[in-house]
């Protein structure tokens, strides 16, 4: 069964006052209701809540944490250990005594410091890890990096490619199963695709590599976007950008559960944090709870269905990844919030452009898709919870014109 529902008519009616109240709290957006806003997996918009909390800290409270014994440096301090809390029990964290959190600039941050900084504790000579071949960038090159970095101090580590199936929209569970084996020591998974769009079944990878393999979780376009639990997924890792999940730029944060191999980022403080970021980060986090992640699942979910929907009508458009429709089809899997597509005649940077001429802001180019990832070129859709149907409506409109 696919692991995310498509929202039936009657659901769909009763999110459109939820998601129209919503919407309002994007200043951004309810001042530039044209262009529309269709990249949100490249960045989300920032509600009102975060910019008061950005005035707010900014003009009562500013000062350097972990440091100082005056009001603002304690209290700053304060928000940032109130962040770390807030990061735990938004990913529903069972243990929360037994995780750490440390904050980044994004998701390439995270990852790369615990490819740099933490992986090569955990390795030795002959064990294997796996990495996706068609994910992000960010979430290949960093492991690939560490496997260089260890063969230069005579520690030889395997690598195991995940490779990706267009028809489940999901990893290949097969093939994995299949090369896994009691040296497979770590996985890098992504939780839901950039470019296709997947909610990968990270239980399925923890069936194959057993309990002991370490699984780090690129969760970029999953938090903020659904409901991300650690407790039910069974992850030691998990990176997100706070800047994808309605937070300021330059911010993220990794989760790392303790149990398993070397700690992750020992000594607590060093340097000075982006505090009114980890601050902005803890406030969205908050924003994101109220409005409730499921009802944005649905909303967002229901939206791509319309997209695709849509262009399933248009011959000259190729859709990317797995299938997704309103008429559900329990048999395949179904999409998040990301639809990408390519017109079999106009170059996919030229239909960006076409597209922003007519009112539209979308990605156009390979998303930074790494390894085995597409090399021709896409346009990619991206929702959030400030998009409507009527804007899904009027791309239709213009797509169907260039058909
Ligand atoms: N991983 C995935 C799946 C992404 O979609 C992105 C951003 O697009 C990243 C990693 C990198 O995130 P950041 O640019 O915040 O470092």
């Amino acid at each position: 069964t696919p692991r995310t529902r498509i929202p039936g008519p009657a659901l769909i009616e009763e999110l459109r006052e939820w998601q129209r109240a919503l919407r309002a709290q994007f200043p951004i957006i309810t001042a530039h209701p044209e262009p529309a806003y269709l990249d949100s997996a490249a960045t989300a918009q920032k509600p009102q809540a975060v910019l008061d909390l950005v005035h707010t800290y900014l003009t009562t409270t500013n000062a350097n944490a972990g440091r100082g014994i005056y009001t603002w440096a304690n209290r700053t301090t304060t928000l940032v250990e109130q962040a770390r809390d807030r990061v735990k029990r938004f990913l529903d964290d069972p243990a929360p005594e037994r995780s750490a959190v440390h904050f980044t600039s994004g998701t390439t941050e995270g990852l790369r410091t615990i490819a740099r900084d933490w992986l090569p504790g955990l390795l030795a000579d002959g064990d294997e890890i796996v990495v996706p071949v068609a994910d992000h960038e960010a979430n290949i090159a960093p492991w690939l990096e560490a496997q260089r970095q260890l063969a230069r101090q005579g520690v030889h580590i395997h690598v195991r490619p995940m490779p990706y199936q267009q028809a489940s929209g999901d990893y290949d569970h097969a093939a994995l199963t299949e090369s896994a084996g009691p040296r497979t020591r770590f996985v890098a998974a992504t939780h839901v695709h950039h470019v296709y769009g997947g909610n990968m079944n990270i239980h399925r990878i923890r069936r194959a590599v057993g309990p002991d393999a370490v699984i780090c979780l690129d969760a970029a376009q999953s938090v903020g976007h659904l409901p991300v639990s650690v407790a039910d997924l069974d992850v030691d890792f998990v990176v997100f950008s706070g800047h994808k999940a309605m937070a300021l730029p330059g911010t993220g944060a990794v989760w790392a559960r303790q149990s398993r191999g070397p700690e992750f980022m020992p000594g607590g403080w060093s340097g000075t944090p982006n505090t009114v970021g980890i601050a902005s980060l803890a406030t969205a986090l908050d924003w994101l709870d109220a409005a409730g992640t499921d009802r944005i699942e649905q909303w967002t979910v229901a939206l791509a269905a319309r997209l695709t929907d849509g262009l399933r009508h248009l011959d000259a458009y190729e859709i990317l990844g797995c299938r997704t429709s309103l008429a559900a089809d329990s048999s395949v899997q179904q999409r998040q919030g990301v639809v990408t597509f390519r017109h079999r005649a106009i170059d996919s940077g030229d239909l960006g452009f076409i597209l922003f001429s007519h009112g539209f802001m979308v990605r156009s180019d390979q998303h930074c898709q790494g390894g085995a990832g597409e090399r021709t070129g896409s346009v990619r859709v991206s929702l959030h919870v400030y998009n409507t149907a009527e804007e899904i409506d009027r791309l239709l409109a213009v797509l169907a014109t260039l058909g």
